[in-house]
C-alpha cells in the first residue's frame, strides 16, 4: 500500500515548526526519524493533510551532563543513546535498553522524541523514562510544559501532548554514583517488540535498593510503575529473601493482556522471571 496524497515541510527551526502547527492544528503531523510514521502512512492508518519535518532540526539533537542532571534533545537518535559514552557512565540503563530497540537501520534514524511521542505499550524507552522518574519537556507556541513521565503516557499510541505542541526534550535529575540500573526483556526474536520487559533505577547501598522503580512494558496500554512490588523490596537488606513475596505482589498488580504471542499467565509468570532478573543486575552493579 501507498500512504495518501500529503504536502510536505521541511522546518528551518523549531519557531517555523510550531508556526506551522499553530496554522494547521490537528491536519498536521510531525516527522523525527519516520520509523513509526512512515509505516503508519503506508498503511494508511495515519492521513495527514501536512507533514512537517524536524528531523533538520540539529538544535534538538544532543546529549548533555551537568551536576546530577542528564537533558536529552528529542531528535537525539536511538544510535546516539547507544554510542553515547556519557550516557553509558551516567545512566547505562538507556544504554542496555536502546541495543533492544529494533535493529541497526531503524536505530540510525529513530529518535527517542518519536519513540516518546509515539507511545508504543511495547516500546523500551517509554518505560525507561518511568523508571528514570524523568520531566518530558514539551514546547508550545506560546509556552513550554514540563510533564512528569507518569503523567505523559496515557493509552496505547497515546500521550499527553496537544496538538501543535512539540516534544523538545527529556530532563532526567538526580543521577549519581549511587544509582543501579537493570534492564531486561523478552521478545520472540532480537529487535522485536517485548511481550514483557522491565526497566528497574534505584539507589543502592551495599545489598540494599531504596527510590526503587520498576516499569513494566508489553503488559498493559502504557508502561506501568509496579509501585506495591517495589514497596516489598524497598531498604531491605538480603533482598534475595523477598523475592518470593515480591514476586506474589507482582501477580496481584499486574494486569496484562493476552495476544497472539502471550497469555495472560503467561505475561504474569515472565514478568517475574524478569523482576528475577533485574534485581540480580542491579545488585551486581559496582555501586
Ligand atoms: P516518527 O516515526 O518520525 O514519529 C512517530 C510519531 O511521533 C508520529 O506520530 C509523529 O508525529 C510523532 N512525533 C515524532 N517526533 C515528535 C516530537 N518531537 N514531538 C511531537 N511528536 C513527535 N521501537 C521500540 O521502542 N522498540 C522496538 O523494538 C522497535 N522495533 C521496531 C521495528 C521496526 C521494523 C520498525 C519500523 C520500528 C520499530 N520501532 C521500535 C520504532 C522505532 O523505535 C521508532 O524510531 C520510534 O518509535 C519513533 O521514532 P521516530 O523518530 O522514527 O518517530
Amino acid at each position: 500500500m501507498k500512504a495518501a496524497p500529503f504536502n510536505y515541510v521541511r522546518a528551518e527551526t523549531l519557531a517555523q515548526a510550531l508556526d506551522i502547527l499553530a496554522e494547521h492544528g490537528e491536519g498536521a503531523r510531525i516527522l523525527s526519524g519516520g520509523q513509526s510514521l512512515a509505516p503508519a502512512l503506508n498503511l494508511r492508518l495515519a492521513a495527514p493533510e501536512l507533514i512537517v519535518d524536524i528531523g533538520g532540526l540539529a538544535a534538538l539533537r544532543y546529549i548533555s551532563f551537568a551536576e546530577g542532571r542528564l537533558r536529552i534533545g528529542a531528535l537525539t537518535r536511538h544510535i546516539d543513546l547507544l554510542r553515547s559514552e556519557e550516557i553509558a557512565r551516567h545512566c547505562s540503563l538507556l544504554t542496555s535498553a536502546v541495543a533492544h530497540v529494533a535493529h541497526p537501520a531503524i536505530r540510525n534514524r529513530g529518535t527517542i522524541g518519536g519513540s516518546l511521542a509515539h507511545a508504543d505499550p511495547a516500546a523500551e524507552l517509554p518505560a525507561c523514562m518511568l523508571a528514570l522518574d524523568a520531566t518530558i519537556v514539551v514546547t508550545g507556541p506560546a509556552s513550554e510544559r514540563r510533564i512528569a513521565a507518569r503523567d505523559f503516557f496515557l493509552g496505547v499510541y497515546e500521550t499527553a501532548l496537544r496538538p501543535g505542541e512539540v516534544l523538545t526534550s527529556i530532563d532526567i535529575k538526580g543521577i549519581g554514583s549511587s544509582k543501579t540500573y537493570g534492564f531486561a526483556e523478552l521478545a520472540r526474536r532480537p529487535g522485536d517488540f517485548a511481550i514483557v520487559g522491565l526497566a528497574l533505577a534505584a539507589d543502592r547501598r551495599g545489598t540494599t535498593l531504596s527510590n526503587l522503580r520498576l516499569a513494566f512494558f508489553g503488559v498493559g496500554e502504557r508502561p506501568t510503575l509496579a509501585t506495591l512490588t517495589a514497596a516489598t523490596l524497598e531498604g531491605k537488606a538480603h533482598l534475595r529473601q523477598y523475592l518470593d513475596a515480591a514476586q506474589a505482589a507482582l501477580r496481584e498488580e499486574l494486569n496484562p493482556f493476552a495476544d497472539a504471542h502471550a497469555t495472560i499467565a503467561m505475561r504474569r509468570h515472565l514478568a517475574g522471571v524478569l523482576l528475577e532478573r533485574v534485581l540480580q543486575q542491579a545488585l551486581e552493579t559496582p555501586a
